[in-house]
């Protein structure tokens, strides 16, 4: 298969390239488009077809369901059994935006989509390319982030390229995304909302508007007696090839280490990868330092965070040490998606 891809300049689609994908998407093709978060994979939410082949073209396990993609309220009372209080509340205040909403599903979603779950995932984006193609489509699109299944996630249209050029009809292009980590996802099917997975929406801000919201206590996946409850979250995510190890501490000692431990992997033969911040790049030995941005802009962290994981990539690196973000803000989100990239390798120091 021939991809094509449609460039989006200033986030404007040219009329005749979204009605393409849009027809693709009637007829259970696949398109990948931007959103705030990440790119998505899309394919219509509707169409047990399409979703198989989302699953296809990823390589992702058919038990890890996707996120339905939606541009008005309204379809969500379409496709869930039950609309809770708290789902208006939050859309109220969230949506369009980077939260996930999960609520038992009705017939309208076939459980190709729900990876056989009785309960469906939720998220009206706000990105304005993603916002045309929904209203033009007018369908409900199914789509997990537009990348190889275990590969970090995709934050520009060219990372989309590398990994499913061939797979997929269309990518539309619009360029670098906002945020750069997946959604908040959270969950309404309990007696007392739980976040599955931690993003740019904190449990902070969520209290603020329902009240007590709880963490998933399996939610980093380090504990295999309590596994996250959102499938996906049990994978082996977002890594990178070389084997990555988060190094924690006080600036000074963290520099010290990182540089002990890249001599001692250069002894080893192994090609060496820093991730920096631009206060310490200057300060470590290793060939292939890349700084992430600021270290007091979390923002600009996540927004990097899987770019700079898909460059140690393309530099071919065996390791790479990693400062550690455990910022107050997006700190929970950002180390969520660098512990999983480590395998949970974290030094102390
Ligand atoms: P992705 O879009 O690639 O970020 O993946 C979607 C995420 O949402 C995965 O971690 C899924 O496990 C999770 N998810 C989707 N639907 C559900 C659901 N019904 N219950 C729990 N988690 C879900
Ligand atoms: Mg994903």
């Amino acid at each position: 298969m021939k991809t094509r891809v449609f460039v989006a300049l200033d986030n404007q689609i040219k009329e005749q390239e979204l009605q393409e994908a849009s027809s693709v998407i009637r007829a259970g093709g696949l398109v990948a488009f931007p959103t705030e978060t990440v790119y998505g994979l899309g394919g219509d939410a509707t169409n047990p077809s399409a979703s198989r082949k989302i699953y296809e073209a990823k390589g992702r396990p058919s038990d890890n369901p996707l996120i339905v993609h939606i541009a008005h309220f309204s379809q969500l009372e379409d496709i869930v059994s039950e609309v809770p209080k708290e789902a208006r509340i939050l859309a109220e205040h969230f949506w369009p935006g980077p939260l996930t909403m999960i609520l038992p599903k009705n017939e309208q979603i076939p459980y190709e989509t729900t990876g056989g779950l009785d309960t469906v995932a939720i998220r009206m984006p706000s990105h304005p390319v993603a916002r045309a193609f929904l209203e033009d489509s007018g369908c409900m699109i199914a789509a997990p982030s537009a990348n190889t299944s275990g590969r970090p996630s995709p934050t520009t249209a060219q990372h989309v390229w590398e990994d499913l050029q061939g797979r997929i009809d269309v990518i539309l292009d619009g360029g670098a995304v906002g945020i750069g980590i997946e959604s908040t996802i959270i969950d309404l099917t309990e007696e007392t909302p739980v976040i599955l997975r931690p993003g740019f929406i904190t449990q902070e801000m969520l209290q603020e508007v329902l009240g007590t919201v709880k963490m998933d206590p399996g939610i980093d996946g380090s504990d295999s007696h309590q596994p996250p409850k959102a499938p996906g979250m049990r994978y082996r995510h977002y890594a990178p090839k070389a084997e990555l190890t988060i190094v924690e501490g006080r600036q000074e000692d963290v520099v010290a280490r990182i540089n002990q431990l890249s001599a001692q992997a250069v002894c080893r033969g192994k090609r060496v990868g820093v991730l920096a911040t631009e206060e310490t790049k200057e300060f470590y030995h290793a060939e292939y330092v890349i700084a992430i941005g600021q270290r007091d802009d979390e923002a600009e962290i996540a927004r990097h965070l899987f770019d700079v994981l898909r460059q140690f990539d393309a530099l071919e690196v065996d390791v790479i040490y990693s400062e550690s973000f455990d910022t107050a803000g997006l700190g929970q989100a950002i180390m969520n998606r660098l512990l999983k990239a480590a395998g949970h390798k974290r030094i102390f120091v």
